[in-house]
């Protein structure tokens, strides 16, 4: 029951073709991190019909199908303090039944959480952190129910510390607000001192509601004129900012992430035309765990002298 004596909806495990095809988990309907650039939350929200962040009901657990791969979470943050501890015991009973798991969060990974995930190491395909600008005013405005940068960030030491692979996510870029190359120099050095492998960045795309709000926030006016494209993205089209600004800061970012050892890819799905210009990895997922995993579905296959049924592919049909 939710503080109004109403039933909370029941967490669900779907297949999202819209997440590089995964398996993906919301334990809140709603986000209390509150990002004034999400649009993602109020649909989750309405969809559950609750009118503000709700944990869901996670008492069926057992009647959950582990997947063979999850994605936590598409229209929530894991990490939020009403998903916390539904965030562990999911955890505990997925990575149990073999499960593989993908986090973006920005939030803060509980000590524990992270101790579980570490006893579990091979099934962690990473976990993304979600930080696009140092600037901590930018951050209280943009993102009101979020943890400070640096303490995010911290997250990345502490991934990198249980040899989980760790990633910095810049999503979304504002143009003009983050995407100095100053800045983003500075964030990326950063995230590869601390341990990160990789790197995703992705420009604010918004439509209808979601843009009206935006463009009332003066901290992000200037950003928002520029946002004068409809873009093509899976499921639909938003205003963002022309393609030419998008392949010049990924080009960029990727040249500095490679200076450091780390890896770019940007989010194939909130441009088509960036995914077919062939010119980034465009899946947010970690392409290289999915071919070791691929790799030793194989080679177990063959050890045991059968055709390997259905390894992790990035773009394949649902792997359930
Ligand atoms: S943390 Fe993620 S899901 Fe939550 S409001 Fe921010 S962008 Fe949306």
């Amino acid at each position: 029951m939710d503080s109004n004596g109403q039933p909370r909806p029941s967490v669900t495990v779907s297949f999202e073709p819209r997440f590089c095809a995964n398996h993906v988990v919301d334990l809140t309907a709603g986000c209390s991190f509150g990002c004034l650039y999400c649009p993602f939350a109020a649909v989750g929200a309405r969809l559950r019909g609750v009118s503000r962040p709700t944990a869901l009901d996670l008492s069926r657990l057992n009647e959950l199908t582990p997947p063979p791969s999850v994605f936590l979470s598409p229209a929530s943050d894991a990490f939020a303090p009403q998903a916390v501890e539904s965030t562990h015991t999911l955890l505990s009973y997925l990575l149990s039944r073999g499960t593989t798991v993908g986090i973006v969060t920005k939030g803060i990974v509980p000590e524990r959480t992270l101790a579980l995930l570490a006893d579990y190491r091979p099934q962690v395909e990473g976990v993304a952190v979600g930080v696009t600008s140092l600037d901590d005013h930018r951050n209280t405005v943009l993102e009101p129910g979020c943890p400070p940068a640096r303490p995010r960030l911290d997250n990345i030491d502490r991934l990198a510390d249980r040899g989980l692979p760790a990633a910095l996510r810049l999503d979304p870029l504002f143009p003009v607000l983050d995407d100095r190359p100053g800045a983003l120099t500075a964030l990326v050095e950063e995230a590869a001192r601390r341990g990160a492998s990789a790197v995703t960045a992705t420009y604010v795309f918004a439509w209808g509601r979601y843009l009206r709000r935006l463009r009332r926030e003066p901290l992000v006016a200037e950003s928002c004129r520029l946002l004068t494209e409809r873009a093509p993205m899976e499921g639909g089209r938003a205003f963002s900012v022309p393609l030419a600004r998008k392949l010049d800061t990924y080009g960029f970012l990727a040249e500095v992430a490679s200076g450091h050892g780390l890896s770019f890819n940007t989010c194939g799905c909130k441009d088509l035309r960036v995914r077919e210009s062939g010119l980034f990895s465009a899946s947010c997922r970690n392409t290289w765990f999915l071919e070791e995993r691929k790799e030793a579905v194989i080679r177990n296959a063959a050890r045991r002298g059968q055709a390997p049924v259905a390894p992790l592919g990035l773009r394949a049909a649902p792997r359930s």
